[in-house]
């Protein structure tokens, strides 16, 4: 089986700058880009504009950007294997990485597969309907396009997430909405606070959004009252999920430290895990940040920190 120095799992920025530095610094890395888990590109595959990643003043399109990530890692020597991960075996070393059709040793691995926001089975917010048309799952991404400019913006969740955008949203929105299914925030008592005495910012509490209607964009929310089961429509101009997101780490099969909400779990500072040589950056390992630019600056962390530690075992 061949056996290599790095192997890098996951393909959104972290991933790719991951490959990018360790690439430069001749370590030959094998980057794992995904097939059918999600798109390769990771989550800004899913986004139109991104306006915020710096060095783009004009904005440039999430696929376009990750493309541009890509290229960058394979002209540096990046071995990209279109393939998901099957399983991984980090109980002994050289690590094994069992690919769709390769399997590999690695002396150090960095995971960087992301997470994905959580969305409902809504009537009219799937892919196709109106997905990235009015409906988000990212208000710090997607909010300050002109399709939400003066409009009513409904954001679902009763987290700080749901707080956050909603806060984010009121720059943009006429009015912002936080629907809510129970009768009480799970958001912190000081964000809970700045949402309650928001002039914009108005909770529906015991609340869900049934279906989301219009002709080309949205226009229209069907909301339902949960207590009395009473049903209103509404109008809308854009839906954001903030229900929190699922980390892509079922393929490590328990096999490293995650926190409670089941991020991998980095010591201080850095990207090692709890397992000597493997690092992880990216979504995987941040419930807090989670934007392509800091995805993309913990990739790099990855590699300086899988670099220095081969050195300090001697596998030059
Ligand atoms: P979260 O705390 O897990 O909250 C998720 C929210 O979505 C909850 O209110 C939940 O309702 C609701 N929800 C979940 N599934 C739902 C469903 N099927 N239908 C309707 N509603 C549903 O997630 P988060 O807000 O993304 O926060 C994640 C972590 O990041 C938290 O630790 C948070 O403190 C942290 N965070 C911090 C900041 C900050 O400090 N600035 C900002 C963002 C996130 P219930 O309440 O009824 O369960």
């Amino acid at each position: 089986m061949e056996k290599r120095k790095v192997v890098i799992i996951g393909s959104g920025p972290a991933g790719y700058t991951a490959a990018i530095y360790a690439a430069r610094a001749n370590l030959a890395p094998v980057l794992f880009e995904g097939f059918m888990t999600g798109p390769a590109g990771g989550q800004l595959m899913t986004t139109t504009d991104v306006e915020n990643y710096p060095g783009f003043p004009d904005g440039i399109l999430g696929p376009e950007l990750m493309e541009a990530f890509r290229n960058q890692a394979a002209k540096f020597g990046t071995h990209i294997l279109t393939e998901d991960v099957v399983s991984v075996d980090f109980s002994k070393r050289p690590f094994y990485i069992k690919g769709g059709q390769t399997e590999l040793e690695a002396e150090a691995v960095i995971i960087a597969t992301g997470a994905n926001a959580k969305r409902l089975d809504i009537e009219g917010t799937r892919d196709g309907q109106f997905w990235q048309k009015g409906v988000s799952s990212c208000a710090v991404c997607d909010g300050a396009i002109p399709i939400f400019r003066n409009k009513m913006l409904y954001v679902i969740g009763g987290g700080d997430s749901a707080v956050e955008e909603a806060i984010f949203l009121t720059k943009y929105g006429k009015r912002v909405f936080i629907v809510h299914r129970r009768d009480q925030l799970r958001a912190s008592k000081i964000m809970a606070e700045r949402a309650q005495k928001h002039p914009k910012i108005e909770i529906l509490w015991n609340s869900v959004i049934e279906e989301v209607r219009g002709a080309k964009v949205v226009e229209n929310v069907l909301l339902k009252n949960l207590v009395n089961n009473e049903i209103e429509e509404r109008e809308a101009g854009g839906v954001f999920f903030a229900i929190g997101h699922q980390p892509n780490t079922d393929f490590l099969n328990g096999q490293l430290a995650l926190n409670p909400a089941g991020y991998i779990e980095v010591k201080g500072a850095s990207t090692y895990t709890s397992v000597e040589g493997i690092f992880a950056a990216g979504d995987v390992q941040d419930p807090t940040y989670r934007q392509a630019v800091t995805a993309a600056g913990s990739g790099c962390m990855a590699a300086l920190d899988a670099e220095r530690w081969l050195s300090h075992e001697g596998i030059e």
